[in-house]
Order: C-alpha cells, then sequence, then structure tokens
C-alpha cells in the first residue's frame, strides 16, 4: 500500500474527479477527508462509496464551502485534531458558462470565490502544517480552459489560468521544505459538470479529441495519484486532456 499511514484531504471530493481520487487514494491505503457542502452527500460518499474501501481508522467528512475562508479555517482546525495532512487534491469548482457580457456579477463573483479563493484558502490553511513537518504533496485541479481559453468562459478560464501562477509561485515558495505543488488540467471529463453539454456539441469536442472520447474522473484520479507520489516534480501543470486539439 503506498499511501500507507497517511492522511489525504480532497475538497470536491463528493463528486466527480474529487470522488474518483478519494477512491483511488483510499484503495492505495491512504486516510480520506472529504470536503464539500452537501452533508447528505459527504454521508452518502462516507457511507457507501468510502466505507468498503478499508481504512484502519476510516474515512471523514466535513461540511465546508471552500469559498469563504471562515468555512475552511474551520474545516482545517476539525482536520487538524484527526491527523497532519499528507496529501491536499483541491478539486472543488463550479461552472457558469456565459459571453462575459451577459454574465451576472454575482455568476462572476462565485466562480472566481470557489475556483480561485477556494484553492487558495485550502492552500493556505494547510500549507502551515506541511511546513512544520517538512513533507506534503499539493495538488490544484486547473483545467485546459485556464491555459487555451474558450468562448463562454472568460471568467471560468480567468479562476482556473490564475490557478496556475498561483501554485507555481506557492512550489517555489514551499520547495525548500520538501512539499511539492502541481497542477492538473483536466480536459472534458465525463461528471455531473459537463452532463448538460448537448450531445452534438460532446461529438465536436470528441472528434477533436486524439483519444476519441470524453475522459473518465478515473483518468484525473491517476494522474492525482502520479503527482502525489512524484518526488522531483514540482510547479508543473500536467495536461489530462486525452489530446485535445
Ligand atoms: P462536479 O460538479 O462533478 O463536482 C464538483 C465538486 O466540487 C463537488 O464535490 C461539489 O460538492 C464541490 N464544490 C463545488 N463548489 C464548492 C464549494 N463552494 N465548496 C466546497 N465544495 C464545492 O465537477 P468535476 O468533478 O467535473 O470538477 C472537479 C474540478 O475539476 C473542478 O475544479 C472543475 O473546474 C475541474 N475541471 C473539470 C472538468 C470536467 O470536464 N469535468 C474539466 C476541467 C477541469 P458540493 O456541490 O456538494 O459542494
Amino acid at each position: 500500500m503506498p499511501l500507507a499511514n497517511t492522511l489525504t484531504l480532497i475538497s470536491g471530493g463528493t463528486r466527480g474527479i474529487g470522488l474518483a481520487t478519494a477512491k483511488l487514494f483510499a484503495l492505495n491505503g491512504s486516510r480520506i477527508v472529504i470536503l464539500g457542502r452537501d452533508q447528505d452527500r459527504i454521508k452518502h460518499v462516507l457511507d457507501k462509496e468510502l466505507a468498503p474501501i478499508a481504512s484502519p481508522s476510516g474515512h471523514v467528512g466535513f461540511q465546508c464551502d471552500v469559498s469563504k475562508s471562515e468555512d475552511v479555517e474551520q474545516a482545517i482546525k476539525e482536520v487538524s485534531k484527526i491527523a497532519p495532512v499528507d496529501y491536499l487534491v483541491s478539486s472543488a469548482g463550479i461552472a457558469r458558462d456565459s459571453l462575459l457580457i451577459a454574465q451576472s456579477t454575482h455568476d462572476m463573483e462565485s466562480l472566481i470565490n470557489t475556483n480561485l479563493m477556494g484553492t487558495i484558502w485550502i492552500n493556505k490553511a494547510i500549507a502551515k502544517g506541511m511546513i512544520r513537518r517538512k513533507r506534503g504533496a499539493i495538488i490544484n485541479i486547473s483545467s485546459v480552459v485556464g491555459i487555451q481559453g474558450n468562448i463562454g468562459q472568460s471568467i471560468y478560464s480567468a479562476s482556473k489560468a490564475a490557478l496556475i501562477g498561483f501554485s507555481k509561485s506557492l512550489s517555489k515558495e514551499l520547495g525548500s521544505r520538501g512539499i511539492t505543488v502541481n497542477v492538473i488540467a483536466p480536459g472534458y471529463i465525463d461528471t455531473d459538470m459537463t452532463s448538460s453539454i448537448p450531445e452534438e456539441k460532446k461529438k465536436e469536442i470528441i472528434a477533436k479529441t486524439s483519444l476519441g472520447r470524453f475522459g473518465h474522473p478515473e483518468d484525473v484520479a491517476e494522474a492525482a495519484l502520479f503527482l502525489a507520489q512524484a518526488k522531483f516534480i514540482t510547479g508543473q501543470v500536467l495536461v489530462v486532456d486525452g489530446g485535445l486539439i
């Protein structure tokens, strides 16, 4: 079990990419703490999805809106009572697609506060403990849209592009303490987030993808597991998009 005796904190661990990552890290021996906003969903994931994957001390979940710094601080306080965090996967995120001129201020603020600030709050909150222990790996989930841009996603793209600059800078701040900070930029992955893309549009995307399909959440989880264990990779962006043009 390569991740035995470790703790992995996963924001957005209740669905999609975060949930697939939680399962894969648990299968590799890590104890999992998931964060999400929906208490019923957290309970469902702990009881039905993670419980069958044994951990000597059991997996845990906390209700936490990552866009609120006070929620994140409270959650990390609770997590620190359990055990130090070895791995952080910041996957919590939302999409609110609209052309810029039509996008509401509320949606713009939600995108920045969740995707960008949510990741920043949680990175800040766990970094101190990692610095003290001189170990840890942080994996922040960005998007190919943060690299390439996309019509109808200017603010989403801005939030995801900023995560790359943030993570590269943090990797330089934490490197001397043996802590790695990397980014995964997924392409189109089959989750709730992409379920409302019309079938025609999905076909177009698949036609532009070398591997001829949408990604599975597990494809991204595999990349996160690789980065968690990589000892000499930091400040990098790993694109997991099946060869999207
Ligand atoms: P899902 O919609 O399937 O899951 C999103 C997760 O984030 C849920 O667990 C949700 O839980 C949680 N979440 C959302 N907002 C908050 C919040 N304010 N506080 C805490 N948790 C929150 O999305 P995906 O799994 O597809 O996406 C995961 C990440 O990957 C996102 O950052 C997304 O931008 C990124 N990504 C996804 C791609 C895709 O094609 N699917 C492509 C590129 C990047 P709850 O709602 O219960 O709070």
